[in-house]
């Protein structure tokens, strides 16, 4: 536990003494998960009479606080980037009519269940369902409800099939959830069987883990993860205060074996919605070695409206890191249009102007 993080003291009420050594095992960290309305209301200190709601709140979406994560907040200010991402807000009861529980209508490309296959040469499997911490702003909150349901070895089995059979599909997004939050066992099997298909060039494994609990990136982990390469880590760092020495320590543990990490950001109201945050942390990840690759504009989903930013100051923001910062730390800004159409590029001077055209020829 690092003494200078904002949430050590209140994290100490909660978990009591812990040694560096269990600290740092992955395991401990994952048992002491903050996930029960009732830590929600000490953690917040809310009286007896908000209980009701927080416990629907808790009931409707789930809660998961690594306890690393929750010593890198202050939990007692509302207005904290990472107690944002984390803490679940009343706001998420409050539906407005547009926010639906699936925009981007990925239950319709589905060929197989949980396996997304919307562009010809790349598909998505959405292993598990389960996560280290649940992101307030997470697009698939709609799957958090059926914790059993996903990740069956008989579901696995039908999305190896699938792919074996359709000859396109060149890479495999291995998705969730969390991926690494699937057993070492079982997470090896499903990389081996898509890499034994011979038309499966690329594995890519999104996951949170490596800013969300840093010590589950063991040199265990990495040797196993390496024996399936060219295999591409994307991660989401959304804040520069994510980029401590654990989660660095982690990156560059994925780096050494061969692995290339790469980020997503979600634009989120609050977290990283000005452009001196988002420069931090777009030079704090290439610090790291980790390349910016998209930057999401939060889609329409219910629960997550208090974090949409609007896309004029999303724009204004890309406008200005353009014009100013390292070509390498420029992600792609899309939105990934409702209804399934695909992912739209947002991007300033993306057509060149007539004047412009004039000095290309
Ligand atoms: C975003 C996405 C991908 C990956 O697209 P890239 O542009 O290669 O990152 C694949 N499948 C689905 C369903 C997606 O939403
Ligand atoms: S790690 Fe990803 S899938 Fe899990 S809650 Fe966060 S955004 Fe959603």
């Amino acid at each position: 536990m690092n003494e200078e993080y904002p949430g050590v003291a209140a994290g100490q009420k909660l978990f009591g003494h812990v040694d560096r050594h269990e600290w740092n095992d992955w395991r401990w960290q994952l048992k002491h998960r903050i996930q029960t309305w009732e830590q929600l209301i000490e953690i917040l200190d809310l009286s007896k009479s908000d209980c009701a709601a927080y416990r629907e709140l808790v009931d409707t979406y789930r809660m998961s606080v690594t306890p690393y994560y929750f010593s890198l907040m202050n939990p007692s200010d509302p207005m904290d980037p990472l107690r944002l991402q984390c803490i679940p807000d009343i706001r998420e009861l409050w539906a407005a009519p547009e926010y639906v529980d699936d925009p981007l209508n990925e239950e319709r490309d589905m060929p197989v269940p949980d396996l997304i296959h919307r562009y010809p040469d790349r598909c998505l499997a959405m292993v598990t369902s389960a996560c280290a911490l649940y992101c307030r702003h997470c697009n698939r909150k709609r799957r958090w409800k059926d914790r059993m349901r996903y990740g069956s070895r008989d579901s696995l089995l039908q999305m190896v099939h699938y792919i074996s059979l359709t000859k396109s599909i060149r890479e495999v997004i291995v998705s969730g959830g969390d991926p690494l939050m699937l057993s070492r066992d079982r997470l090896e099997w499903f990389l081996r069987s898509v890499k034994d298909i011979s038309h499966v060039e690329i594995l890519r494994v999104g996951s949170r883990i490596p800013v969300v609990l840093p010590m589950r990136i063991t040199p265990d982990l990495c040797a196993m993860l390496r024996k399936y390469r060219p295999l591409w880590v994307v991660t989401q760092f959304n804040h520069p205060r994510e980029i401590t020495a654990e989660a660095a320590r982690a990156c560059e543990m994925l780096l050494e074996h061969g692995l290339p990490v790469c980020n997503q950001s979600v634009l989120l109201k609050g977290i990283n919605d000005s452009y001196h945050v988002m420069k931090d942390l777009l030079y704090g990840l290439q610090r790291i070695s980790v390349k910016p690759y998209y930057l999401f504009q939060c889609e329409p989903v219910r629960g997550t409206e208090h974090f949409h930013v609007d896309e004029d100051a999303g724009f204004r923001i890309m406008e200005d890191l353009w014009g100013t910062i390292s070509g390498l730390c420029i992600p792609r800004y899309v939105y990934d249009l409702p209804g399934g159409k695909g992912k739209l590029l947002l991007h300033p001077a993306s057509r060149p102007s007539d004047a412009i055209k004039e000095d290309l020829t």
